[in-house]
């Protein structure tokens, strides 16, 4: 699995604690040349060939498309690419003009994740995105027309006067417009973020809980699969980058404040700024202690749907898992945490961690 990160965004929305600075004032293409340099000299730590490729951000929709090709062709060159079944490119919609989503299709981009977050014009202003929603719709039936099959929108529940009306209305219109996947978040007001300095209250837990039901309720009655905390998508049309995530693969990160891991116990990361890292300040290092895996093997396997098997778990840590918890199940051999009860996953889950 291979993830570029693109460090620029047009305007910061208001919720967002990403890293990225402002697009005006960025030299985009040294930002492609870095990436480029560093996916050549990094090449060798995959140590299998890679299954996906995503471009997240930031706001890679605003790399233009001489640049993306760019990017995959020097992939391309440097790692064995026959696995590669999935690309997908995080977009906003304002970007998504009929002749670069053509581009993008024609690079292999075959996946699209777009920011539309809500269908409330009066909502988008509040959270400082650039778009409405009108526009977002747009985007998404263009690239349908210009034969993307696989999108995903992100949507954010969670405002402190957030209605159940108001989220089943942006739930209906996300099922109306046909997409295969919806990643759904809840708002938390993060320390640096423009709500935080304003004091911007997010919704009670309680409310939380309503609306999270809700969105899970009504796409399984409509087929869909709720397959890790924030995310749903059409049978098999699951995010494989992000599964990938969840089930320990190793991935190389490239692009200021970009992670890695080895699959093993190493992680790395870039510096969180766009100027050390074109000048090659070096990657940290951290290699995780036996606590350390065994926790985050907890944490990634049940946020998903799938959970883990006791098998697997065995193999891993040479012991049983014994471990009982209330929200925990168990059935042949699977550990697992029921769909509807993830949002409270992080509570169940902390139960389980061993101290070390
Ligand atoms: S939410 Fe996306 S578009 Fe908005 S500032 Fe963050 S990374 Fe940029």
């Amino acid at each position: 699995m291979i993830y570029i990160h693109t460090p620029f965004c047009a305007s910061k929305c208001h919720y967002c604690d990403f890293y990225s600075v402002a697009l005006r004032g960025v030299d985009t293409q040294n930002i492609v040349n870095t990436i480029c340099i560093e996916l050549k000299s990094r090449a060798s730590e995959l140590t299998s060939p890679p299954t996906s490729i995503y471009f997240g951000g930031g706001t890679p929709s605003l790399l233009h498309p001489t640049q993306i090709k760019e990017i995959l062709d020097t992939i391309a060159k440097n790692f064995d690419t026959s696995s590669v079944e999935e690309i997908t490119l995080e977009a906003n919609p304002e970007q998504l003009t009929e002749s670069y989503l053509h581009s993008l299709l024609s690079l292999g981009i075959n996946r699209l994740s777009i920011g539309i977050q809500t269908f409330s014009d009066s909502r988008l202003k509040f959270i400082g995105r650039r778009h409405t929603t009108a526009e977002a719709a747009d985007a998404v039936k263009r690239a349908q027309k210009c034969g993307f099959e696989n999108i995903s929108i992100d949507l954010m529940f969670g405002f402190a006067d957030h209605t159940l009306e108001e989220w089943q209305s942006d739930i209906a219109k996300a099922l109306e417009l046909g997409v295969q996947h919806i990643s759904a978040y809840q708002l938390s007001i993060e320390p640096r973020t423009l709500f935080a300095k304003r004091g911007t209250q997010c919704a009670t837990d309680e409310l939380c809980q309503t609306l999270f039901l809700e969105l899970h309720n009504t796409l399984c009655q409509n087929g869909w699969q709720h397959y890790e905390i924030s995310n749903f998508s059409l049978p098999d049309l699951h995010s494989r980058h992000n599964s990938g995530y969840w089930s320990g693969k190793p991935y190389l990160g490239v692009g200021a404040s970009a992670h890695s891991f080895d699959g093993n116990r190493c992680r790395s990361w870039n510096v969180s700024s766009v100027k050390d890292y074109i000048e090659g300040v070096e990657l940290e290092k951290e290699y995780l202690s036996n606590t350390d895996l065994h926790n985050e093997y907890l944490m990634t396997r049940l946020r998903t749907a799938a959970g883990f098997m006791l098998d697997d778990y065995k193999k891993k840590f040479g012991r049983d898992f014994k471990a009982t918890t209330r929200g925990l199940n168990i059935e042949n051999g699977r550990v697992f945490i029921e769909a509807k009860n993830l949002f409270t996953s992080d509570d169940i889950i902390s139960t389980l961690f061993e101290i070390g």
